[in-house]
């Protein structure tokens, strides 16, 4: 049996926590304009979290220039799930937050080793958590 989703939220709760273009995204499935995203040149260390809930999704360790003009990684933290995705008449694999049901993007089979995958990943459905510096190790 499928877990229970941890945060559940309705739709206008969702309106009020989110801006009106992670709302289209996270909540309606929609997609940013390539090369727009605030994180796709990011390169500083640490930890991609869901702009919906504060889940941990990807490490900036598995982040890679995919040249698509979205963010792009070649593995995800155990908060992502897939799901096949059929709308537009393409069957593609959309990627979710596990944690709050958030559409992330898709997931691609062209990707780096060693996984040969590719998240193509929204920006507006991510946060970021710097590092800490290195001292602290
Ligand atoms: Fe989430």
């Amino acid at each position: 049996m499928e877990k229970k989703k941890e945060t559940i939220k309705t739709e206008k709760e969702w309106r009020q926590r989110l801006s009106p273009e992670q709302y289209h995204i996270l909540r309606e499935k929609g997609t940013e304009p390539p090369f727009t995203g605030e994180f796709l040149k990011n390169k500083e260390k640490g930890i991609y979290t869901c702009a919906g809930c504060g889940a941990e999704l990807f490490s900036s360790g598995k982040k890679f220039e995919s040249g698509t003009g979205w963010p792009s990684f070649y593995s995800a933290k155990d908060n992502v799930t897939t799901k096949s995705d059929s709308s537009f008449g393409v069957r593609r694999v959309e990627v979710l937050c596990k944690k709050c049901g958030g559409h992330l993007g898709h997931v691609f089979d062209d990707g780096p080793k060693p996984t040969g995958k590719r998240f193509c990943i929204n920006s507006c459905a991510l946060g970021f958590r710097k590092k800490k510096p290195a001292n602290q190790k």
